[in-house]
């Protein structure tokens, strides 16, 4: 049976919240999983951190991570002094989330967010390299402390590295390591994938978590996401990730913002509600 997850951002405005109250909160909807923001662990104390994971371990809740890099913290840029400082964070990042246990990091964890290409640039090779030079390093510190790296595949308008899964394939493929893997999106599939069978096809076993969302991020079930070709797909390559929804339907805070959120997409609806049914239609059609 699929773990089903819900990433918190789906209730908040800012990125930087208490991440406590959403384990028993996500449980009381049902879901087995939470997946909280990947940042704020550099800087959690430990009793912090045991407080969360204790909670999440009573109530059987499992804990992933999620983050896009800021500039300021980009392993992939060109500038060594950028760079240097992204890996100290990320490294950071990775041993407290193997303070908690271990478990997977997922996003842009390979370049910034969100992000276009650097005016005055065409040739996004040089980047690329940088993002696996990096990676290469971070991956060893990831072994060590039972912790997978999962990079997203974005849509072109949110970043321009990994846009379809064969360049995620490729450059996991080059890292070479358990601990680097592929996290693929629903939405963002939408916009650059000719086919999502053939793309999870394609990611095989190296897809090690999946986002759900319909296309406008509303909650899986309620739009024209083709959703029995993705649990196929996903059946075929033995899939036994988690399966975590990552839906934006409120405007407002920084997280509207970098979201694109400009609309109320759902008026009056009632959240909680909504992340219920969303739970029951996925395990009913995807796991
Ligand atoms: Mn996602």
């Amino acid at each position: 049976m699929r773990k089903i997850g819900i990433f918190y951002a789906y209730w908040t405005e800012e990125w930087d919240v208490d991440f406590l109250p959403f384990v028993d909160r996500v449980k009381r909807l049902g879901f087995d999983q939470l997946e909280i923001n990947a940042g704020p662990m550099v800087d959690m104390t430990t009793e912090e951190k045991t407080r969360l994971c204790g909670e999440a371990d009573r109530l059987g809740i499992a804990l992933s991570y999620g983050i896009g890099l800021t500039p300021e913290h980009d392993v992939s840029s060109l500038d060594e002094t950028v760079r240097q400082r992204g890996l100290i964070y990320m490294r950071k990042m990775i041993e407290a989330v193997g303070t908690m246990g271990g478990g997977m990091i997922g996003g842009t964890i390979h370049s910034y967010w969100p992000a276009v290409l650097p005016q005055g640039l065409t040739d996004k090779g040089p980047i690329l390299e940088q993002s696996l030079k990096s990676m290469k390093e971070l991956v060893k510190i990831a072994e060590d402390n039972q912790v997978i790296l999962n990079v997203e595949v974005i849509n072109r308008f949110e970043q321009f590295l990994l846009n379809t899964c064969e360049e995620a394939v490729r450059y996991v493929d080059e890292v070479g390591s358990p601990n680097c893997a592929i996290l693929l999106d629903t939405f963002h599939m939408n916009i650059e994938e000719d086919s999502f069978r053939d793309a999870i096809l394609l990611a095989g076993k190296r897809l090690s978590a999946f986002h759900l969302g319909e296309t406008n991020r509303k909650p899986p079930g309620l739009g024209r996401m083709p959703w029995a070709e993705i649990k196929e797909a996903l059946d075929d390559i033995g899939f036994d990730g988690p399966l975590v929804m990552e839906p934006f339907v409120r405007p407002g805070g920084t997280i509207g913002r970098n979201i694109s959120v400009w609309r109320d997409l759902m008026p009056g609806a009632d959240l909680d509600a909504l992340a219920a049914r969303a739970v029951e239609f996925t395990r009913k059609t995807l796991c």
